[in-house]
């Protein structure tokens, strides 16, 4: 495999001051890429805005050889995010590739969440994937090139207690992503998904909030779980994924990749063969009682639908029981 160059590209990567954004401005940067270092500088929670952040990563990059410009904007507003790619155009005259990854966070139970809460999550997360890519989009398209990153989680994706409106947004993103990718693909623009897995400011807030809600013997057995891990719990692990998605190389669209302590895997949504009722009468709730485990059955295969469309293929391929069986 050849170098992965990105000379001559320009890359936004919001929420790039600190944790998993500032490796992939580094590691973009080092290959010969001008980033725009995007950070609003506030706190894990949301309020606050400060220009240190992400001036810190830019001088990193600029001391070691690199071209990079700050931007303080949030990502959740769409005056934020046309300042984020404006910077990108008026600094270096294009922008190639978008990573959002700019991200707030709180861990409360269900009934604990405010609409406050609900608006900061869902505003920078899925908000501001929307906002940033949107605003960069008109370019990608006249141009026929982009790259666009999404981040989303496994809380998301799989489901974990204590983030409604973190993993909602998360699980939002997907689904802005596969629109996205078909939207794109004509244009010569791949959009795909990362779901990151490192220390970070973030996941220290979460692990303060875990401990004083499970307790101490909980979170000591997590950690002695997590010291398993290691070094592979740093954000450089990741940075190889959003990196090559971010990259001429990336062969991808319309998919989600996980990292994982080391692991990289695409992640997708299946469906079963499933039980395949009559066409000619619906199934009553009583035909699902009766068809149940057969409509929850993985050992008949699974598909990985890319679309609507794909579904309608699935069942249509099928020999249809004439009657209601
Ligand atoms: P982090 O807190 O270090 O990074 C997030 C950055 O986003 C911060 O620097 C913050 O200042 C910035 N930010 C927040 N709101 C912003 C806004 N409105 N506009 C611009 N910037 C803003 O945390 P991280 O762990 O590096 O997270 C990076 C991304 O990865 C996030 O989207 C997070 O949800 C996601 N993620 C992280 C993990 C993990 O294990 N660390 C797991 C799954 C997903």
């Amino acid at each position: 495999m050849t170098d992965i160059s990105f000379a001559g590209r320009v890359a936004i990567v919001t929420g790039a001051g600190g944790g998993l954004g500032r490796t992939y401005a580094l590691d973009i940067a080092r290959r010969g890429g001008a980033v725009v270092v995007n950070d609003l500088g506030g706190s894990v929670e949301g309020p606050g805005a400060g220009r240190s952040m992400a001036d810190a990563v830019v001088e990193e990059i600029t001391a070691a050889g690199g071209r990079a410009v700050a931007s303080y904007d949030s990502v959740a507003s769409r005056a934020g995010a046309q300042a984020i790619v404006d910077t990108a155009l008026e600094t270096f005259g294009r922008v190639d590739a978008v990573i959002n990854n700019a991200g707030n966070m709180r861990v409360k139970a269900f009934e604990e969440y405010s609409e406050e809460d609900f608006d900061a999550i869902l505003r920078v997360h899925l908000g501001g994937s929307f906002n940033v890519t949107q605003a960069a989009w008109a370019h990608f398209k006249a141009r026929g090139y982009g790259r666009v990153v999404f981040t989303s989680s496994s809380t998301g994706m799989y489901g974990s207690e204590l983030y409604a409106c973190y993993a909602a947004a998360k699980a939002g993103i997907t689904g802005l992503m596969n629109v996205l990718s078909l939207e794109g693909a004509p244009h010569g623009i791949t959009c795909n998904a990362v779901m990151p897995n490192a220390i970070s400011r973030m996941t220290d807030m979460v692990s303060a909030e875990l401990a004083e809600r499970m307790g101490e013997t909980a979170m000591a057995e997590a950690a002695e779980r997590m010291a398993v891990i290691g070094d592979a719990m740093s954000p450089a692990f990741n940075t190889g994924l959003a990196v090559y998605l971010a990259s001429e190389a990336c062969t991808s669209t319309h998919a989600v990749y996980s990292a994982c302590v080391g692991r990289i895997a695409r992640v997708f949504i299946g469906a079963t063969e499933g039980w395949h009722g009559a066409l000619d009468a619906p199934a009553s709730a009583e035909d699902i009682a009766t068809h149940f485990e057969q409509i929850c059955d993985l050992s008949g295969g699974v598909h990985i639908p890319q679309g609507p469309g794909d579904e309608f293929q699935i069942v249509l391929a099928r020999p249809q029981p004439a009657v209601k069986p």
